[in-house]
């Protein structure tokens, strides 16, 4: 049964993917993408492919963690006895109230220990998601692997998260499904389904380029790293379609990666962002 839900999870990863690249304006054809989530759907035992099929209608999100005994969703409280046999993980298990498959986090997605900060003041635009000290102007990384190290460490030192190791195997495990990277240089590597907290990014640089895997071939130069809550997943591709918008433009790309200190690179990233990501 556990297969089964990791190819649901897998599923709705790819269809994810399909959506951010729809966000992220990209010209590089939907092919491949669909003919992987055909391939894993065809795997899938009949009922519960029209299952998902039916639920992918009503909601973006048709496989969502349990949290605090709730579906993490619809947030309505689900019977003990769905919460144990979700963890068993035995049979595949629906929340009673909207329907959805369930998955108990810790044995599917380990979620860091320490909750996203919380109780921070009210800001604007770009600021409700990153701060100064998650701006990393210059990567020490040569690789996609690295990269994701760095930005979790980033991420991890700033106090968003007690343990960055696991945002680097999880955001390694979504690259490998299919790269994040897009066109004009842009890579977005991320984990979703963290418990609690919203949205937060970290911005790396790397003037001299990466190979991200991008589908155009070419080297990577700017790196979002995204921890995205369950709560926060529709919010993550507007930002992505925001960003992507912003970094069109050759001459906003350079301006950034001109930039030498985070203080510099934070001021850059507001002022770019002020009309797209209101
Ligand atoms: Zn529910």
């Amino acid at each position: 049964m556990n297969n089964i839900l990791n190819q649901l999870i897998q599923l709705q990863e790819l269809t994810f993917a399909k959506e951010e690249q729809k966000a992220s304006n990209s010209k590089m054809p939907l092919a491949q993408l669909e003919k992987s989530i055909e391939k894993i759907r065809a795997q899938l035992p009949p009922e519960v492919a029209d299952r998902y099929d039916r639920l992918q209608k009503h909601y973006p999100l048709a496989v969502v963690p349990l949290a605090n005994g709730s579906c993490s969703r619809c947030g309505l409280a689900v019977p003990q006895q769905v919460v144990n046999a979700t963890k068993a993980a035995e049979q595949l298990q629906y929340c009673p109230h909207c329907g959805r498959f369930l998955f108990f986090p810790d044995t599917i997605a380990r979620q860091p220990k320490k909750k996203l900060e919380k109780n921070r003041p009210v800001e604007v635009g770009i600021a409700r998601f990153s701060a100064p000290t998650l701006m990393v102007p210059k990567l020490a990384a040569t690789t996609r692997e690295e990269v994701i190290a760095e930005l979790a460490k980033a991420i991890g030192a700033a106090g968003f998260v007690e343990d960055p190791s696991i945002l680097n195997e999880l955001a390694l495990r979504r690259e490998v499904i299919v790269s994040t990277a897009v066109e004009h240089g842009l890579a977005f590597p991320h984990v979703r389904d963290v418990e609690g907290g919203g949205l937060t990014f970290a911005v790396g640089l790397k003037e001299k380029g990466i190979d991200f895997g991008a589908p155009d071939g070419h080297l990577s130069k700017i790196f979002f790293f995204v921890v995205i809550a369950t709560a926060a997943t529709a919010f993550f591709l507007r930002l992505l379609a925001g960003l992507v918008r912003t970094f069109d433009s050759t001459d906003a790309r350079k301006e950034l990666l001109d930039c030498d200190t985070p203080e510099q690179m934070w001021k850059t990233l507001v002022k770019l962002t002020r009309e797209t990501i209101p």
